[in-house]
């Protein structure tokens, strides 16, 4: 009984000990803001610091343009982009979510502890450099077979888009995963995802590309072969024409769920536009080049459009038009096993000669 006792009290000061390490090591995960606290005041129920004096702390440059109001930091390995009154920030091409918004607060710009946290906790929460100088590569690519579920996508003499998109996807991942690229597909099945989700699916797995597949239609059987685009607020009438057809799917979806889930500003918006925009060219490029070179498939077109899907990833990202349904000729290849093998290892070789290119020159932006 008296030995139950003491083991009884010897398990409750074990337990008091192991609570009072577990505060030990909360009370380490305090930051240190050093000199820095001192400029610190509380705005909002949050801490903020003026931005001067978190850059000359920490040794980085910044700039404000006037004009777009866009905050620009840099130091050797970071490049950050921000903008009064957002949350959002870009770091390296990522972007990042802060507790709080930047604001312009008595003629001065201040940002947010969590802000500044980047910094402090030296380097852990940064993500790596992905730029230039960083040795960049391309190690995980998510592919995205368009459709699925209730939305077939374009049908044309029998044939199904959302069969062809997903099992040329199939087919494709296995094709890069031979060259060592980590893949993930949105789908690996015949569900629906809405426009919103497969770019999420792309956002949470930090992809370094993401490639949307489709097949499409046209009112004259005539129209043939392949196209790759890549996301722009330019397009000539022709990509227009596409655009609308493969952003059809959102009548599938809430109305809402694309605006609200989106929560990038517009401004942020074109700063990811104009960051990814040389990849996504060179890539979608490069893709065209492959399907030349291999399957001696007419490329139709590479060009710029307004693609929902591509909106919402925050990384380089291209989509591939395979080939016309409403063409008899390109709906049997289509249908065909064999012929998507072969559009699927064309397209896997136009990717890798991208990533070698790529990696070889730490990436073409800058
Ligand atoms: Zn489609």
């Amino acid at each position: 009984m008296y030995k139950k006792k003491y083991f009884s009290h010897a398990v409750f000061f074990f337990l008091c000990a192991v609570l009072l390490a577990g505060c030990g090591v909360s009370r380490r995960s305090v930051i240190d803001y050093g000199k820095l606290a001192s400029e610190s005041f509380k705005l909002d129920r949050k801490q903020y610091f003026a931005l001067p004096a978190v850059c000359s702390y920490y040794n980085l440059t910044w700039e404000w343009d006037g004009f777009t109001r866009i905050i620009t930091l840099k130091n050797s390995s970071l490049d950050m982009k921000m903008y009064p009154g957002s949350t959002l920030i870009l770091v390296n091409n990522r972007v990042e979510n802060l507790d709080a918004p930047v604001q312009v607060y008595q003629g001065m710009i201040i940002v947010p502890e969590s802000f500044v946290r980047f910094f402090a906790e030296e380097k852990k929460s940064a993500p790596p450099p992905q730029r230039k100088g960083g040795g960049y590569s391309i190690k995980k690519i998510v592919i995205d077979a368009g459709h699925g579920g209730k939305d077939p996508g374009a049908v044309g003499f029998g044939v199904q888009e959302k069969d062809v998109n997903l099992d040329i996807a199939k087919r494709l991942k296995s094709e890069l995963e031979k060259s060592g690229v980590q893949v993930l597909l949105t789908r690996e099945t015949d569900i629906f995802h809405p426009l919103q989700k497969r770019a999420d699916i792309a956002n949470a797995a930090h992809a370094d590309f993401f490639v949307c597949v489709h097949a499409n239609a046209a009112t004259t059987a005539s129209a043939s072969g392949f196209e790759a685009y890549y996301l722009s607020t330019e397009h000539d009438d022709f990509s227009k024409a596409v655009q609308i057809r493969e952003n059809a799917v959102l009548s599938f979806e809430d109305s809402t769920a694309f605006a609200a889930s989106e929560g990038l500003n517009a401004t942020l918006w074109d700063m990811m536009l104009s960051e990814n925009r040389i990849e996504s060219i060179e890539m979608a490029n490069t893709i065209a080049r492959g399907l030349n070179n291999i399957l001696k498939l007419k490329t139709r077109h590479v060009s710029g459009a307004m693609f929902y899907v591509l909106k919402g990833a925050r990384m380089p990202a291209v989509l591939l038009e395979v080939g016309y349904l409403s063409n008899p000729t390109e709906a049997t290849h289509l249908n065909n096993g064999y012929y998507r093998q072969m559009l699927a290892e064309a397209i896997a070789s136009g990717i890798i000669s991208y990533k070698q290119e790529f990696e070889l020159n730490n990436g073409f932006s800058k």
